[in-house]
């Protein structure tokens, strides 16, 4: 096979389609030489040499050197140098590029083919002997990090000696023969650490180089990012080999990067950053502060530092002309990265640009307004699990901010939080329960794991483009970046903002939206959504053939849900209208009594109540369909445990606490998710179930009466095993409807029907639908039953599961398409085979999870339901799964 591909002046090997074998560094490099822009030439290792070299205990494939020296000559021929040559040398970067971007995770290696014989041809060339000193140290410093294991510490150590002894205070004061001193000791320092020379030989350095990228591949923190975004090891990384270019050339070569749009809000206006006389890390590294763009945004920044615009006009609008050739070429928002080399524009590399949910909702309504993509492409563009950062509670704005200080607004949501300086103690105190701010002075990738830990992220410096502000995007955290006032003290533990001081463990809110930083926690109120949220949701809906319901009991929660498009609920589960302090008694009454007798007190009480939620919940429903489960829980949920409990049921009943005490050990059980639960209860109390359907039927008949239309709750019985459970329980509840009907002079009109959460259930389904008029899997019941894990327990071993490739993902979270998953299609396909036109929906979590929606959706349920702020997240992926 072919291991190298090439690329340059106006032609490539590969192109945008071979992402995964070029990585997508690699695959836009081709695509862009293709398209005729500027790029340096050079060529790519692919990623199935990655995935070759692990196979085979880290050898190279064979042909594998002959290609790379076909390929290095080419390049040489197209920039008239020569790898290694005295007079006129050619360098070369040496970066990584995997199929998925993961942002500073793995190695580079700029200015390579650098040595003692071949600076002093850069410096020739360039006419800048400072500049190549400056470089060389520069790369001594990079591969010896990187390749030889020799830190940065060491040479940063020496830089700081030098310049005390010398009396210099910035780099930029340092002189050619500064930097030719500090080479030397640069070199020195690494024959000491190695006990041999630093390698001369620019070969030699290109293939330690290489093999430091492919070996970066396994180091921890890219290890830890693709298990946090689900990138499998077997994809591998690519090479990057590239001619270099320079940003550090003088006062007329420069270095940025930018977005075709806003990636923080979607507005269309370029937007981005550079520096003036840098090479290609300082801007993404934060160390330097970069300036703006456009005049626009220098003037909206208050900065007086002249912009790209202003200092370089000509290839200002070069790049313009660039972004916008890109951006209607791959029809996506690009983030792109440039240099400019003595006046001349060079792209070095350009990608679908990371956003926030909300400028990925704008950019995609906008470009189908500008007519470059049609609704389809924008419904299928967005990330439903993104919403999620739109649908959540943002700072309330009528409270007063104590403002402390501004940064950059990096990536928007509001969270509070206590400070916590370090990435190992955040992830500590958020598993101890603590919502966690992080702060840092700038974050790095060994800092991913305290940000996913952490609720917010704030930082003292770094711009819009910084690590700690790419990586909270992604991750949907909130993030202030670049806070210049705050003083951080790591040591003492402390920052210090204008004067104020703030200790670990002191609670901060930060809004990353508008970039401020208060001290305390400021309360929170539910967000607006935008109009490309309707309009986007709109479409979805046009696209999706699976309705989208909900699980509610109240009738906010109901609200809310109706508010985000669901089309009904599909679980109101009543157990949880009893957690109310002033229910739960009559509920402990109700569960204790030792027969019906003692039990009628309780329901009666507990009656008029049950009604008094159902009116109000088909008010809010207001005709759309409302199933309602029976009571469902594992005893112990209700059991009184406290003495304190203990002693008022006691007084309440009117009985000794020993009487509570011993009826409630009575009713314990050892495993009580399979014990007395579920439909059990009704069989065994069927006056319970009797006061729940009562209590829907006169609900509805009065709705019904009040709103002028027929009101049918679809009465669902929790846990079926067996089709004589369902054939009982459905003759009591018709039995009360006949009841009702005598009562009221009006028959109540309804369906019943049943969850399917047990395997015997999903494979009596052709059985139990000659009974149910509907069937709602269960799932996560379904999930623990087929299993045999507990829902409640399995945390305890999980991570080592999914961590051991047992899992791939938590079978909670998302649906066990294999297993659990062909319970539901015998369930579906037996239940119809009785009734033809079953009506069939899903509602454990799984109903708002993308992945298990589209299963839902090939397998032919009716709806889907879940959480109210899963709704739109569901009608989205309903969409996309039948696109
Ligand atoms: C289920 O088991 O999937 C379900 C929706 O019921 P619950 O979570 O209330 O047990
Ligand atoms: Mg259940």
């Amino acid at each position: 096979s072919k291991w190298v591909y090439g690329f340059g002046d106006g032609a490539a090997d590969g192109s945008a389609e071979l992402r995964d074998l070029l990585g997508g560094k690699g695959a836009n490099l081709a695509e862009m030489c293709n398209l005729g822009l500027p790029v340096p030439p050079g060529f790519t290792l692919t990623t199935e040499v990655c995935t070759a070299y692990y196979d085979n205990d880290r050898r190279y494939p064979e042909g594998l050197e002959a290609e790379v020296d076909a390929a290095l000559a080419r390049v040489e021929s197209i920039v008239g140098m020569r790898f290694g040559d005295a007079e006129s040398p050619l360098l070369v970067s040496v970066r990584s590029g995997a199929r998925a971007s993961m942002p500073g995770m793995m190695d580079t290696v700029l200015n390579l083919g650098l040595n003692d014989v071949t600076v002093e041809g850069l410096a020739k060339r360039s006419g800048d002997r400072r500049f190549a000193y400056d470089s060389y140290r520069r790369f001594i410093q990079m591969y010896s990090d990187v390749v030889l294991g020799v830190g940065h510490h060491h040479f940063e150590d020496l830089l700081e000696q030098h310049k005390e002894t010398q009396g210099i205070v910035l780099d930029t004061d340092m002189t050619a023969d500064d930097w030719v001193e500090l080479v030397a000791a640069f070199k020195a320092r690494v024959a000491e650490a190695l006990g041999e020379p630093f390698p001369q030989d620019p070969r030699a350095q290109l293939w330690g180089a290489i093999g430091a990228v492919f070996g970066s591949w396994m180091n921890q923190r890219a290890v830890t990012y693709r298990r946090l975004h689900d990138i499998p090891a077997a994809w591998g990384t690519a090479v990057n080999v590239q001619a270099m270019v320079f940003g550090n050339m003088g006062d007329d070569s420069a270095t940025g990067v930018a977005f075709t749009r806003d990636p923080s809000t979607g507005e269309k206006l370029f937007f981005g950053e550079f520096l003036i006389n840098a090479q290609g890390e300082d801007v993404v590294a934060g160390i330097r502060t970069p300036q703006h763009l456009t005049k626009r945004s220098r003037e909206a920044g208050g900065d007086d530092q002249p912009s790209m615009e202003e200092a370089m006009p000509a290839a200002f609008a070069e790049l313009v002309a660039v972004y916008k050739r890109l951006e209607a070429h791959y029809r996506d928002m690009q983030d792109i990265e440039f240099t400019v080399q003595q006046g001349k524009l060079w792209m070095l590399q350009t990608r679908n640009g990371k956003r926030t949910a909300k400028a990925a909702l704008r950019i995609a309504v906008d470009m189908v307004g500008e007519g470059l993509i049609d609704e389809a492409d924008a419904v299928r563009r967005i990330d439903p699990a993104s919403l999620d950062q739109l649908l959540h509670p943002t700072l309330d704005p009528t409270f007063e901010r104590d403002v402390l200080t501004r940064g950059l607004p990096a990536s928007p949501g509001a969270a509070s939080g206590i400070v916590v300086f370090d990435s190992d103690e955040a992830e500590r105190r958020a598993a101890a329960g603590d919502d966690v701010i992080l702060v840092r002075i700038e974050t790095s990738p060994e800092d991913i794991h305290g940000m996913h830990a952490a609720r917010g992220i704030l930082t003292s410096r770094g711009g819009m483009t910084s690590h700690a502000a790419v990586v909270a995007r992604g991750m949907g955290r909130p993030c202030v970046s670049g806070a210049g006032s705050i003083r951080i003290d790591y040591s003492k533990q402390v920052m210090l903002i204008l004067g104020e001081e703030i200790a670990a463990g002191d609670v901060i809110t930060i809004d990353g939206s508008k970039g401020e930083v208060m001290r305390g926690r400021v309360p929170t109120v539910q967000p607006e959504l935008s109009g490309d949220f309707g309009n986007l949701m709109g479409w979805a809906d046009k696209f999706r053939r699976l309705k989208v319901r909900a699980n509610a009991e109240t009738p906010l929660d109901a609200e809310t849900a109706r508010k985000f498009g669901a089309e009904g609920i599909g679980l109101c589960r009543t157990e949880h209208m009893f957690f109310d302090p002033e229910r739960i008694m009559a509920v402990r009454q109700m569960i204790l009594a030792h027969d019906s007798a003692e039990r009628k007190p309780a329901l009666d009480k507990l009656l008029p109540v049950q009604r008094g939620d159902f009116v109000s919940l088909f008010e809010v429903m207001a005709g759309l369909p409302v199933t309602i489960r029976l009571l469902d829980p594992p005893l112990h949920e209700f059991l009184p445990r406290e003495a304190e409990e203990i002693a008022e049921i006691a007084a309440s009943l009117g009985v000794s606490e020993d009487a509570v005490r011993q009826r409630a050990a009575e009713l314990a059980e050892f495993n009580p998710m399979l014990g007395h639960r579920g439909c059990r209860l009704g069989i065994s109390f069927p006056d319970i179930y009797e006061m729940q359907a009562r209590a829907i039927f006169e609900a509805a008949i009065e709705v019904g009466r009040k709103l002028g239309h027929t009101v049918e709750p679809e009465v669902m019985i929790p846990l079926i095993a067996t089709k004589r459970e369902l054939d009982i329980l459905k003759g009591k509840i018709v039995a009360v409807a006949d009841a009702v009907e005598r009562e009221m002079g009006e028959r109540p009109h309804f369906l019943v029907g049943t969850m399917i959460e047990l395997p015997r259930a999903a494979l009596r389904a052709g059985e139990i639908a000659e009974t149910a008029e509907f069937f709602s899997f269960g799932t996560n019941d379904l999930t623990q039953t087929t299993y045999g894990i507990s829902r409640d327990d399995a945390a305890s071993f999980l991570n080592a599961y999914v961590e051991q490739g047992i899992f791939a993902n938590d079978p909670f979270v998302s649906l066990d398409q294999d297993g659990v998953g062909e319970l539901v299609a015998i369930g579906v396909e037996r239940g119809r085979k009785t009734r033809p036109g079953l009506k069939v929906g899903i509602c454990g979590e799984h109903g708002g999870d993308p992945a298990s929606v589209a299963f839902c959706e090939k397998n032919g349920l009716d709806y889907v339901s879940c959480s109210p702020y899963r709704v739109p997240i569901a009608r989205l992926a309903a969409a996309q799964a039948a696109l």
